[in-house]
């Protein structure tokens, strides 16, 4: 081989083993995109480099908990948290200072900050929403909850998968009146079932569309075995058992009767919480698998049709901001709410207020949308 032809064919190989390494998944990659995530969110090597080797309580090490980050390689840089939890304990020091700093400054909490709950269903505002009916098609609320000494879906294998949805089915067997209802699994439900579940906005879509739960390894082989729903019989209460927390459990109906709704929602928690521990830490309240659902574990949202306010979306986002609200597609969080005019609208914040006071939020914020929609629909006559 002549000089240069030699210079160009050693180029290319070097050139060709470091894609390589860069592009598929080991060791060295992990920690180069953590190195990466980690950079982007201001945090130095010094604050985390001893902490590397450690190990949770589900044989987890820092590189298993940023899987998401790590997966989006150079794009992580955009993702504002990029964990998903193995263990209890992640939440609770164990790979130092950097997770609970990155936790905090998701959420915008100051360091000594402690979670508070208020179930107290009289301290939800009695305002009434939409009382002719014409904007808000329903409302949802629903917490995730994770069995506590339970490993968090990330960790699950086939048989811990199976453990917890029998502990979890156990319990929900002993539902009595209004909230009274059947498990169905989704390895038994056919296709269309599944399908009609889900276009009714009761149950999850399928795990393995979305990108979080995939990279994170909640997704494995055998899923969706071992997922499912319970559904009481008037549909008002459902339970998910086994998608991205071991529970959500969800309260819904027609209308934007929100007190009612969190009414249900507290009572079906109570029956659940009187036979299960869930993870619960201090100072981040209820644990979850995601970070970013914390605390409250909670999300409360309306679907409400907004013909006038959805033509200016600028405008509709930054009067949800200002009340600390989110605007979601009505096809759930993997699609964008641009080019339609009915919405899925909830509180943004899960930590560091109580679920009350979200609610009233949320109840504030819409009661300000509709007022505004109606104005608009007026100026138009
Ligand atoms: P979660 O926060 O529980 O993960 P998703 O965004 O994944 O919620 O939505 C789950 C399903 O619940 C979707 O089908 C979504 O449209 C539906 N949903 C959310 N809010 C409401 C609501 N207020 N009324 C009816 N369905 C709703
Ligand atoms: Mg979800």
């Amino acid at each position: 081989m002549t000089t240069p032809l030699k210079y160009v064919t050693y180029t290319l190989i070097g050139f060709l083993a470091v894609v390589g390494v860069l592009y598929t998944n080991n060791g060295f990659s992990r920690k180069f995109y953590l190195d990466f995530f980690l950079k982007s969110k201001n945090i130095s090597k010094d604050e985390y480099i001893k902490y590397l080797s450690v190990k949770d309580s589900a044989s987890c090490t820092m590189t298993d908990i940023f899987a998401p980050a790590i997966g989006r390689k150079f794009k992580s840089k955009e993702d504002k948290l990029g964990m998903i939890m193995c263990a209890e304990d992640d939440y609770k020091g164990i790979f130092g200072p950097v997770v609970n700093k990155l936790i905090l400054k998701y959420h915008n909490i100051e360091d000594g900050f402690k979670h508070i709950s208020d179930f107290d269903v009289s301290r939800i505002s009695d305002l009434k929403l939409d009382a002719e009916g014409k904007y808000i098609i329903s409302t949802r609320i629903r917490f995730a909850r994770n069995l506590a000494n339970h490993p968090f879906r990330k960790v699950h294998n086939i048989e811990s998968t199976a453990n917890t949805e029998a502990v979890i089915t156990s319990i929900l067997s002993k539902m009595e009146d209004d909230l009274k209802g059947e498990y169905h699994p989704i390895s038994k439900m056919s296709k269309e079932q599944q399908k009609s579940l889900i276009e009714e906005h009761l149950l999850f879509e399928d795990m393995s569309k979305s990108q979080l739960m995939k990279s994170s390894g909640i997704v494995k082989s055998f899923t969706p075995k071992h997922s499912g729903i319970y559904l009481s019989e008037d549909k008002k209460l459902a339970v998910w058992v086994n998608e991205e927390d071991h529970i959500r459990i969800i309260s819904i109906e027609t209308g934007g009767d929100v007190r009612s709704v969190f009414r249900r929602l507290v009572r079906a928690t109570e029956v659940i919480e009187k036979e299960a521990t869930f993870a619960y830490s201090d100072v981040f309240g209820y644990l979850a698998s995601c970070p970013s659902n914390i605390g409250t574990g909670m999300r409360a949202s309306v679907m409400i049709k907004l013909p006038n306010l959805s033509k200016n979306m600028k405008k509709l986002k930054s009067l949800a901001e200002h009340y600390h609200l989110q605007i979601r597609s009505i096809h759930g969080e993997n699609h964008k709410p641009e080019g339609s005019d009915t919405f899925d609208i909830s509180n943004m914040i899960r930590l560091g207020r109580t679920e009350a006071s979200l609610i009233n939020e949320l109840i504030e914020g819409l009661d300000i949308m509709i007022k505004l929609e109606m104005q608009e629909e007026q100026a138009k006559n």
